[in-house]
């Protein structure tokens, strides 16, 4: 089986560095400077002990040739161009597994790509590039994927035992939106707070006016989510404090994307919960508070570094 992963950065390099170690046949397309740390140093993924996995790697959609497992691992905002990039290496059972974080990137995929080819991932294991060539592996959590718009592809199951062989603690879900959902909504409530703030994760937690906070922000996307039809089977809202104590000592992913100066997924996590509320009538004014806070700090850096 061939795997390419298109958007190698932190968790594309992690999961497509782990197969390659396996003696899968990966194909990374990433950035330029990553790809060539790559080709001369090998792809050094640091967990307890470092590992230097020799994976190939481009920088050229072309060159890596037909996939049988597309791996998406871009940021929500690149995935209409990802997919379009994706296009010449599909053949005609090419699978396509958007593994990202925020609502509706395997809608923007299936647009380009076909609905039919689409799977859908979430991932609580944490990643991080922290220089061309090197990635961290920085936090250890499940991964499920489903099959968002078909009945799942027998080809799935070689896939979950591909990732479990890994080292992914990997399952399918028959109801991927469910999991989808409830991943955004802990996102929705932890990442504009502790990036407005700039709190780690369980420093929020100190803060009771921050908790409420993060409680009106689920609850919030929990009325949206229950009017898309979309059930839990663990209330959000406790789900969210459960992940930020867990992950006390993080610092989440939209404050890093903003001290980095690179722009969030604000518009596919709490902008998304305010775009689906318009849609099925419901109000949800903290969501499109923090949206527009944090797009506030997004222009401000541009124009800081502009
Ligand atoms: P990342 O480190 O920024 O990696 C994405 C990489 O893809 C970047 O290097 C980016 O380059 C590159 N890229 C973008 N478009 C490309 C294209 N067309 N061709 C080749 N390379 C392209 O992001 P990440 O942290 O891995 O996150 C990816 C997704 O996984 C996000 O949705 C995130 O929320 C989710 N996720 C991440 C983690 C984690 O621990 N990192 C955990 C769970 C889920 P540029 O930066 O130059 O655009």
């Amino acid at each position: 089986m061939k795997i390419v992963v298109l958007g190698a950065g932190s968790i594309g390099s992690l999961f497509g560095g782990m197969l390659a170690r396996l003696g899968v046949n990966v194909v990374l397309i990433g950035r330029e400077r990553h790809v060539r740390a790559i080709r001369e140093r090998g792809l050094r993924l640091k967990d307890e002990k470092e590992l230097v996995v020799d994976v190939k790697a481009t920088s050229n959609p072309l060159d890596a040739g037909k996939a049988d497992i597309l791996l998406l691992t871009v940021k929500a905002y690149d995935t209409k161009a990802a997919a379009l990039d994706a296009k010449p290496l599909m053949k005609r059972d090419t699978l396509v597994l958007c593994l990202q974080n925020g609502l509706g990137t395997e809608g923007e995929a299936a647009e380009i790509l076909g609905k039919s080819r689409i799977l859908r991932g979430v991932t609580s294991e944490g990643a991080l590039l922290a220089a061309p060539g090197i990635v961290y592996h920085t936090g250890r959590g499940e991964t499920i994927i489903g099959a968002p718009f078909t009945s799942l592809p027998s080809k799935v199951e070689e896939i979950v035992e591909l990732f479990n062989e890994a080292g992914f603690d990997t399952r399918t879900s028959d109801f991927i939106e469910g999991d989808v959902w409830t991943k955004v909504l802990v996102n929705a409530g932890i990442n504009p707070i502790g990036a407005i703030t700039r709190l780690k994760n369980g420093e929020i937690l100190k803060h009771p006016q921050l908790v409420e906070a993060m409680k009106v922000l689920v609850k919030e996307g929990v009325q949206v989510a229950n009017k898309c039809k979309i059930s839990f089977t663990e209330n959000p809202v406790n789900k969210t404090i459960h992940v930020a104590k867990m992950t006390a000592e993080n610092k989440n992913s939209m404050l890093q994307d903003l001290e980095k100066g690179k722009r969030t997924e604000i518009d596919y996590i709490n902008g998304a919960i305010v775009r689906y509320g318009a849609m099925v009538g419901v109000d949800t004014p903290a969501n499109l508070t923090v949206t527009a806070i944090i797009k506030a700090l997004e222009e401000r850096q541009r124009s800081r570094e502009a």
